[in-house]
């Protein structure tokens, strides 16, 4: 029996199609529904909705959440916030959006039974910061499953997605998606009128700071792996942002988010001598990016940039002062009931190395790189704008869709609207299936068609890898290196060590300049060279072929993005040390590519930032 002649085919036919189940994709599966009664709505995931995702471990906060009903936030102030934190560019038309959208959801979240936390004196959500509610997230994840796997007609887990299909005569409308079973290896092939992708964002596209047998243990999920920007990318869709990568300072070796502690706990840093440094790095700051230094709240990525120079300047490590706080026993107790419901692995290497925080004050660290839509950053592809306050330039169409026709994206997947979190991805799903719905709805009998022999193709493409291992296999008699197979292990350490030493890692401090950046994408274009020769021992390893294909796409974006950019926005995120001051008059804008998989080239662009709120 062939390779290929053997395997199963499993075709599915859909009017919407979502790509993967996380927050924002188990939103927009449930609202599918909601519009389309009598539509068929697909979800389709690489894991298993029940606990997919990045939310998956539980969280103890919902980071977005306005609460209007009490008249606490408007949607305005969450634009203006989110525009303050990524140094004035952001999409005001998509957060607001969100914005105003966002406490229904989470009201949803309460009424189907997420244990949601609250102030014993107002009987409101308890606050944790001024856009954070606190939760006992362990099973928010499975909530919101149940939600969309009653919406759906039907869900389809372990399905790793790998390519989307165009219409044979349009190939800018998208038509579907192909992958495969992780488990079976069976080829799945969805043709679908319109496709809303919620894939989540990319980690483990530059080398992390646990290496070796840790290398599993990043801050944002090990597991996102750049699908949500690599399908899109390669049928056409133009991509924002994409340098606008984010950094994280947490606790030391565990990645322990410090939210809840600088914002419930009141805890705070200082240097390895016990010094407060902040203030120290102001003017040094302000001759880099003038007054947004003066903003109040300080820049997440600015605050980076004074830990990252207190270092630099040999006064490390930077440590929280956790001592004072964890003498109140109610505080000790929420300090470690945090990690042990959400970063039970912070814990453990806190109890693994003697650290008591009640004693002890432990160590920060910043995080390598990361690329998101979601969170202190505003990474993904770029959207049509809701029709009632979208400049007539971010507007043509559907909310959220992309440049490709019949193509949506929400949460991670969507560029320029930062800090919408769990319940803002969630929320932006919704928006995104209802303008979905219309779409499909719209378009009535004109349906995209599928190309079998482009099927065919892409099936033989897919398990390549296989075959390539199968074949090459027999050339050497023992270990893992072949002369003519590279595994997907070592295609994912070259491609981390080159973004880490070219394009801004923690191996050069975040700091990278033109000249690396033309040779890191030399190196890039060798590795995708090199690609078609990825060996997959089994399933497995073919899933991890997939994910590295996705995050080498990804992380090319990534690289031109950062060259086009000639100055440093976002000091603490990453350096243009040719160009290390941030340059609002020529570049108060957003940068835009769009990939040609003819020819492999990208065409860079810049597009206007426009303030809607005042
Ligand atoms: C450590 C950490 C802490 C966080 N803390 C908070 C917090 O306290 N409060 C808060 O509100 N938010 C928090 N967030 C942010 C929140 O988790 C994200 O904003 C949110 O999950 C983004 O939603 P998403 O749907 O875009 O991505 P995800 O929820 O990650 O979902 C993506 C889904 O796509 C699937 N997928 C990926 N690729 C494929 C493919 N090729 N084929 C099929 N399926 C695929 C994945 O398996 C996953 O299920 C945190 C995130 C992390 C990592």
């Amino acid at each position: 029996m062939s390779l290929f002649g053997g395997r199963k085919t499993v075709n599915v036919d859909a009017d919407i199609l979502v790509i993967g189940g996380g927050m924002a994709g188990t939103g927009a599966t449930y609202e599918s529904r909601y519009w389309g009664r009598d539509l068929k709505i697909v979800c389709v995931e690489k894991a298993n909705i029940e606990r997919s995702g990045a939310v998956a471990q539980g969280l103890y906060a919902i980071n977005c959440y306005m609460g209007m009903q009490w008249g606490e936030n408007q949607p305005e102030d969450h634009v203006r916030y989110a525009r303050n934190d990524l140094m004035g560019l952001v999409r005001e038309d998509l957060g607001y959006d969100i914005a105003r959208h966002v406490d229904s959801s989470v009201h949803k979240f309460e009424e189907w039974g997420l244990p949601m936390m609250r102030d014993s004196k107002t009987g409101r959500y308890q606050r944790e910061g001024k856009w954070q509610i606190m939760i006992h997230g362990e099973s928010y994840k499975p909530i919101v499953a149940e939600a969309a796997r009653k919406a759906a007609s039907e869900v389809y887990n372990r399905i790793m997605v790998t390519h989307l299909l165009t219409d044979s005569s349009k190939p800018d409308r998208v038509a579907g998606a192909v992958g495969f079973n992780v488990r079976t290896g069976e080829f799945y092939v969805f043709r679908a009128k319109a496709v809303i992708i919620c894939a989540g964002g990319a980690s483990h596209i530059f080398k992390p700071r646990s290496v070796g047998e840790g290398m599993g243990r990043t801050w944002y999920a090990p597991w996102s792996s750049g699908s949500a920007y690599a399908l899109p990318i390669r049928v056409g869709a133009k991509m924002m942002q994409m340098e606008n990568r984010i950094v994280l300072a947490r606790f030391k070796d565990g990645y322990g988010p410090v939210g809840a502690y600088f914002l419930h706990l009141k805890t705070y840093t200082q240097n390895g001598y016990g010094e407060e440094y902040e203030s120290k790095w102001k003017e040094h700051t302000r001759a880099l990016v003038g007054n947004y230094i003066d903003h109040h709240p300080t820049p997440t990525c600015l605050r980076n940039h004074a830990f990252l120079q207190e270092v630099a300047a040999g006064r490390g490590p930077i440590r929280m002062v956790t001592t004072e706080a964890f003498q109140d026993p109610h505080k000790e107790t929420v300090g470690w009931e945090n990690f042990l419901g959400m970063t039970i692995g912070q814990a453990v290497v806190w109890a693994s190395q003697n650290i008591d925080p009640k004693y002890i004050n432990p160590e920060l660290t910043t995080s390598e790189p990361y690329v998101m839509g979601s969170h202190a950053t505003c990474s993904g592809a770029w959207a049509s704008g809701p029709e009632d306050i979208a400049p007539s330039d971010y507007n043509w169409g559907y909310n959220r869709m992309m440049t490709v026709d019949g193509l949506f994206g929400a949460g991670d997947t969507i560029g320029g609207s930062a800090h919408k979190f769990s319940s803002g991805s969630f929320a932006e799903g919704r928006i995104a299936a209802k303008a979905a719905v219309k779409y499909v709805m719209e378009k009535g009998r004109d349906q995209p068609q599928v190309s079998e022999q482009e099927v065919r193709d892409l099936e033989r493409t897919i398990f390549q890898p296989l075959e390539n291992y199968r074949v090459g296999r027999n050339e050497i008699v023992g270990g893992t290196v072949s002369p003519s197979y590279l595994l997907p292990i070592h295609g994912l350490q070259r491609l981390e060590k080159l973004m880490d030493e070219y394009v801004g890692g923690i191996g050069t401090n975040y700091m990278t300049n033109d000249r690396l950046l033309s040779r890191g994408l030399e190196l890039l274009t060798m590795l995708r060279e090199d690609m078609s020769h990825i060996g997959a021992e089994d399933l497995h390893q073919l899933q991890r072929a997939w994910e590295l294909q996705h995050r080498l796409l990804a992380s090319e974006s990534v690289a031109h993005h950062t060259l086009f950019r000639q100055e440093t926005r976002w000091p603490g995120y990453y350096y243009r040390g040719d160009h290390m001051k941030l340059d609002d008059e020529n570049w108060h804008c957003f940068t835009l590519s769009r990939y040609d998989r003819e020819t492999g080239k990208w065409a860079m662009e810049k597009a206007p930032v426009h303030h809607i709120i005042d």
